[in-house]
């Protein structure tokens, strides 16, 4: 085994190369539903891959950036590794102009700096240090999948990645480190319901009674939908957007109210999202408004498995033989690593770099958990081609 120091001396000399991928690919917009910016990061990233012996291959996704699988097949007869990361931020299309790439002092900043842009850059390079070592030798098989649509739970990738996933014994995913070392060992379910209600227009003064309003038709329902909710058990029901209508004077003939639904696990999911169905099955107060819904949970738990507290352990002694603590969560947030836990391959996620307040403006990486953050995830790597994890 090299020593785990060896590899973090070896990502510390690729940082400056690191770096400038990261720069590159924060200061190009990514926004899930900016595909020109979602296609030039992963085809960035897939010619890194390439040059490292990955061949590419690319499916396009309607409306979307490719779907990139790069595979290399190191020639082993060990496990099959699945590394699963994704081009697209939250960011839309303009934000690099008053947010580029920024270093100021130990902190990186800039558009998808922690989600997942340095992310995927470290993981280039430990699989080319791993390579340069003759480290990868024993794995059968390494696939590394580029999503274009994690960041909106990846409705149009959730058969590839698990038709990737049943072929996989073991997966590593991309996502942030927590600050203080936090990587994600278990997730719940995460749900995304649309409803739209169809009223009719009126005049509010001349004609109020011939009115029937969309928008109160949905406003009466947020509160019962959030009493759904249940702290204590994980259970939550949100009513993100509700909007509707179109001018002050008439009575609002639309309206559309976006619903986020957490559980903890897949049974109380299915409960949450029956009785949100019922509640909205329930007839409004006019019965000329319409109401119909669409969606559900679009990420299913991540259930902890013992392969995945071996996968943990692991992490935990590389990360104390660097200095670097390494400690298991369970997060309330959804990612790709959930449709692999899901059917079974032992998952660990969160592999990235510390990223604090992800997802906000003020997110930034800690630059000194770059390379060894990276090193944990090389050291994980060359584990599994040594098959010392006890998978
Ligand atoms: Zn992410």
């Amino acid at each position: 085994m090299t020593e785990i120091r060896r590899l973090a001396a070896a990502l510390d000399a690729a940082l400056p190369a690191l770096l400038d991928l990261a720069e590159h690919t924060v200061n190009t917009d990514s926004g899930t539903h900016h595909a020109p910016g979602v296609e030039a990061v992963s085809t960035l990233w897939a010619e890194r891959l390439a040059a490292e012996g990955f061949a590419l291959e690319r499916t396009p996704l309607p409306g979307f950036g490719p779907q990139v699988t790069a595979r290399l097949a190191p020639g082993g007869n060990g496990p099959r590794l699945l590394l699963l990361g994704h081009a697209d931020t939250v960011w839309p299309a303009g934000t690099v102009a008053g947010w580029p790439f920024a270093r100021n002092g130990e902190w990186l900043t800039g558009p998808g700096v922690g989600d997942m842009k340095t992310n995927v850059a470290m993981a280039i390079h430990a699989l080319s240090v791993l390579r340069g070592a003759g480290a990868l030798g024993g794995l059968s098989a390494v696939t590394f999948c580029i999503v274009p649509d994690e960041e909106i739970g990846s409705p149009g990738s959730r058969a590839w990645l698990e038709a990737e996933a049943r072929r996989a014994d073991l997966c590593l995913t991309l996502e942030p480190c927590r600050p203080g070392g936090g990587v994600v060992i278990g997730r719940g379910a995460v749900g995304a319901v649309y409803v739209r209600a169809e009223g009719v227009t009126a005049h509010c003064g001349a004609a109020r009674e011939q009115g029937a309003s969309a928008l109160a038709a949905l406003a009466a329902l947020v509160a019962p939908i959030e009493a759904l909710g249940d702290p204590a058990s994980g259970l939550s029901a949100t009513v993100g957007i509700l909007r509707g209508g179109d001018a002050r004077q008439v009575v609002p003939g639309w309206a559309e109210m976006h619903i986020d639904l957490r559980a903890p696990d897949d049974a109380s999911a299915e409960a949450l999202l029956a009785a949100l169905r019922a509640l909205l099955a329930r007839p409004p107060a006019d019965p000329r408004v319409r109401i119909a819904v669409q969606g559900g949970f679009t990420r299913p738990a991540f259930p902890t498995h013992a392969g995945t507290r071996a996968l943990l352990a692991k992490a935990e002694a590389l990360g104390a033989a660097l200095g670097a603590p390494v400690f298991g969560l369970v997060s309330r947030g959804g990612s790709d690593g959930s449709f692999a836990a899901r059917l079974g391959v032992p998952t660990l996620d969160g592999l990235g770099p510390v990223t604090h307040e992800v997802c906000s403006r003020r997110e930034r990486v800690e630059l000194s958990s770059i390379v060894p953050r990276a090193a944990i995830l090389a050291g994980l790597i060359e584990a599994a081609a040594e098959g010392s994890l006890g998978l």
